[in-house]
């Protein structure tokens, strides 16, 4: 593993709130590592020895297993295949279907709702509901006005949770962070230019901030090395007192285009 990797995977474990991981015992490149180890713990002996014996040899590591959390070449199939018949929270008890995400692997931005509706609960793919049906009037109508030749296809959309809540209910903090992992391993995996966070629940999981949406959209955020743009949720735009909300949430969506298409 590089250097690199190494930074990735760490994160992704602060992520989800792993704290202290531990190197597994007898792996090839631990064995690397421990041979490493053993001649710097070596090295400083000899050089205590030469200091006259004052200072005392480092404590050897300790190796106990590793928390093997994600693979190391980690796809879309992958990811799909670990949720398989999941039934890691109570969501799973009144779903019909798992909702994973629909779009361009290789997508340059990734929309994130909340969680699937009925439509979507029937039909296995997210936003194909009313509010699905706006977002891609929104995507295609906004790209077309401006002269950005993309559409909904060519975007990855998924969401926080996979199995629609009961009743539409906010996903709550354990559901979210139990199916959390996944949305994680979609995103690093498409590693796209720019992921476009749709209303609160998607805010709070991917910034982790109880920061209500008015105060957080329109301007850009992060969610680990990639750059994060919240805006209203669409089901939100629906509702008839919220017409105001439509003007701005088509301008962070032209900002979003022209940041990564331009
Ligand atoms: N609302 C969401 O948050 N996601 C969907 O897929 C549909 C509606």
């Amino acid at each position: 593993m590089t250097k690199d990797e190494v930074r990735r995977r760490l994160e992704f474990y602060r992520d989800l709130g792993v704290r202290t991981v531990y190197r597994r015992e007898g792996h090839a490149a631990d064995d690397e590592h421990k041979a490493a180890e053993d001649q710097a713990a070596e090295d400083q002996a000899a050089e205590d020895q030469a200091a006259g014996g004052r200072r005392q040899a480092a404590a050897p590591a300790v190796l106990p297993v590793v928390l093997s959390l994600s693979p190391a070449h980690d796809n879309l199939s992958k990811i799909s295949e670990d949720i398989g018949d999941c039934k890691r929270c109570r969501l799973h008890e009144g779903r019909n279907r798992i909702v994973f995400g629909s779009g361009n692997e290789q997508a340059k931005l990734v929309f994130v709702g909340e969680g699937p509706g009925a439509d979507e609960d029937e039909q296995g793919v997210p936003f194909v509901g009313r509010a699905g049906q706006l977002l891609t009037q929104m995507i295609d109508g906004t790209a077309r006005k401006e002269g950005i030749p993309i559409q909904r296809s060519d975007v990855y959309i998924c969401n926080v949770v996979k199995c629609r809540p009961p009743e539409n209910r906010t996903p709550q903090p354990d559901e979210m962070e139990i199916c959390g992992q996944f949305l994680f391993r979609q995103l690093q995996t498409i590693r796209p230019k720019a992921i476009c966070a749709m209303g609160s629940t998607a805010a709070k999981a991917l910034l982790g901030t109880k920061e209500g949406v008015m105060r957080l959209r329109g301007k850009w955020h992060q969610w680990r090395d990639l750059p994060v743009m919240v805006t209203y949720h669409p089901s939100y735009l629906l509702r008839p007192y919220n017409q105001g909300a439509k003007k701005e949430a088509w301008e962070d969506l032209k900002k979003v285009l022209h940041f990564v298409y331009d």
